[in-house]
């Protein structure tokens, strides 16, 4: 190890040093966030919120610091560095530049102020009261805007200085395109389905599911899936989520309700989170390219565990049996085949997370609307709950009765994340891509069967979950499929798969 380290060239090493400190700093405030979500008490909010704010100062002090924008400015001239190395400097030059910018009174103010809203938030959604988080959402979209504004290129649109941050490529005008084909094609297609005479019973899936019963499947689940429990674990939060320390400490959570599809698919869904990250080669992980490479590929990775991998008739092949040993009375008389009709019903219903794979994209469609008007169009932060519930009401048919399944429902706003929805849409579209080449590739459903999950996570971890940060999701979706991104095979694989179960004429 010694003899390789000194083939490194010294300024690099010199820059190295100064991003692994930085890296400590955002280590710690990773565990904090994953603390505030399991296990923290209600009343550590206040004093671990300062904590907060002081780990994110002296984060933003090691990075902008004039040390490290020498370094990189010294490594950019440097002739003898590999390609990893180069991308390292690269996105290191990026993070730099997006943290210069913020004046660091503001910065910290705003770490300080997001970590006091998620708690506004929950306090809000439970006593279903929109005006008492209406307030905090209004001061965290000026911040938003005020530090897209110090950040936008000439011209650039402030929205479009945030969809950046979640994925490189896509900008309103990309995503303009790409929702507007999908609201044309599955808007009628929901309704061909609600009006078709095909009724799918998943009655049998609410009822007395114990929630240690529940934990049980939640663990055999992830691991049967691919989730490496010695570099990772599950716990139980409000709303299930991944994070990461680094490749060796991947962190999922579920929750668990009556209904036994619930926690089932949010945990292959957070476990295909997990994969991808402990997937990430070793040489990156704990540099600034050692993560994923967006949020939508994040999702495509999910949502291909969850839907295409764990929604399918073949994948139950195997494990049917371990679930109906797990609810011998809960599932008695249901079949395998009805079981997978159930886990697939289409129901335009409130809660994204709970969305069914077809109408899933539509609830995105909503956020991704009302974000647009909210940093580009100024609206009054008031008027959402109305504006939301119009919304759902003109593309599923359905309307909130209250702020807590309407507008209040995510998280993301509360944290400050301003152009992350798009990535879930983003992401079940790179998703069927992916799928469409790998089925040229390999006998995808008899691998399934066979219980072969290890071949189909292993091409994935081959052409995505490796490359950390290296290539950007259209170069990944570039070099996997020999194609640019085509938002058609999610049109045509959603058109297949539901046509058949809901017998639509072609
Ligand atoms: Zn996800």
């Amino acid at each position: 190890m010694n003899q390789k380290e000194n083939h490194k060239n010294q300024i690099f090493e010199a820059l190295s040093d100064r991003l692994e400190r930085a890296m400590a700093y955002q280590t710690a405030l990773t565990l904090l966030e994953w603390d505030n979500e399991t296990l923290a008490p209600v009343q550590a909010g206040a004093l671990t919120s300062r904590v907060q704010g002081t780990l994110s100062a002296a984060y933003q002090e090691v990075m902008t610091s004039s040390e490290v924008k020498l370094l990189i400015s010294q490594c950019e001239k440097q002739p003898d560095l590999s390609r990893v190395e180069r991308d390292i400097v690269r996105e290191a030059k990026e993070d730099v530049e997006k943290l210069d910018c913020i004046p660091p009174e503001e910065y910290r103010a705003f770490q300080e102020l997001v970590s006091e809203s998620t708690r506004i938030w929950v306090k809000a959604k439970k006593e279903q009261d929109f005006s008492a988080f209406a307030p905090t959402l209004q001061k965290i979209i000026s911040y938003q805007k005020k530090f897209a504004g110090y950040r936008a290129k000439d011209g650039q649109k402030l929205y479009d200085v945030m969809l950046d941050d979640y994925e490189k490529d896509f900008n309103m005008e990309k995503l303009d395109a790409f929702f507007q084909c999908l609201k044309k094609e599955l808007v009628p297609l929901l309704k061909q389905i609600t009006e078709s005479r095909v009724r799918v019973d998943d009655a049998f899936l609410t009822g007395d599911y114990p929630e240690e019963k529940q934990r049980k499947l939640a663990e055999y689940m992830a691991s049967y899936v691919g989730f490496d429990f010695e570099k990772g674990v599950l716990a139980t939060s409000a709303h299930p989520f991944t994070t990461n320390l680094h490749n060796r400490d991947v962190r999922i959570t579920t929750h668990y309700q009556d209904r036994v599809d619930s926690s089932l698919f949010s945990v292959i869904h957070e476990a295909g989170h997990g994969i991808y990250e402990q997937g990430i080669a070793d040489e990156l992980t704990q540099t600034p390219v050692g993560q994923g490479a967006s949020m939508g590929m994040h999702e495509s990775q999910s949502r291909f565990f969850e839907n295409i991998i764990g929604r399918n008739e073949a994948f139950w092949v195997p494990v049917y049996g371990t679930l109906k040993d797990l609810f011998p009375d809960q599932l008695r008389g249901v079949g395998r085949e009805m079981f997978v009709r159930a886990i697939n019903k289409v129901e335009p219903g409130l809660i994204r997370t709970e969305a069914d794979e077809l109408t899933y994209s539509l609830h995105v469609l909503v956020r991704y609307e009302l974000e647009k008007q909210l940093i580009e169009e100024d609206l009054d932060v008031e008027k959402l709950p109305e504006l939301w519930a119009d919304k759902y009401e003109e593309y599923l048919g359905v309307r909130p009765d209250h702020v807590a399944e309407g507008v209040l429902q995510d998280i993301h706003w509360a944290q400050g994340s301003f152009g992350y929805f798009p990535s879930y849409a983003l992401g079940s579209a790179f998703g069927a891509q992916i799928y469409a080449c790998m089925k040229r590739e390999m006998d995808f459903d008899k691998l399934l069967e066979d219980g072969k999950i290890d071949v189909i996570r292993e091409y994935l971890r081959e052409h995505i979950h490796q490359h950390g940060k290296l290539k950007t999701s259209r170069q990944l979706i570039r070099d996997m499929t020999g194609e640019d991104f085509n938002p058609q095979y999610y049109v045509d694989y959603l058109k297949e798969k539901y046509g058949k179960l809901y017998q639509l004429e072609g």
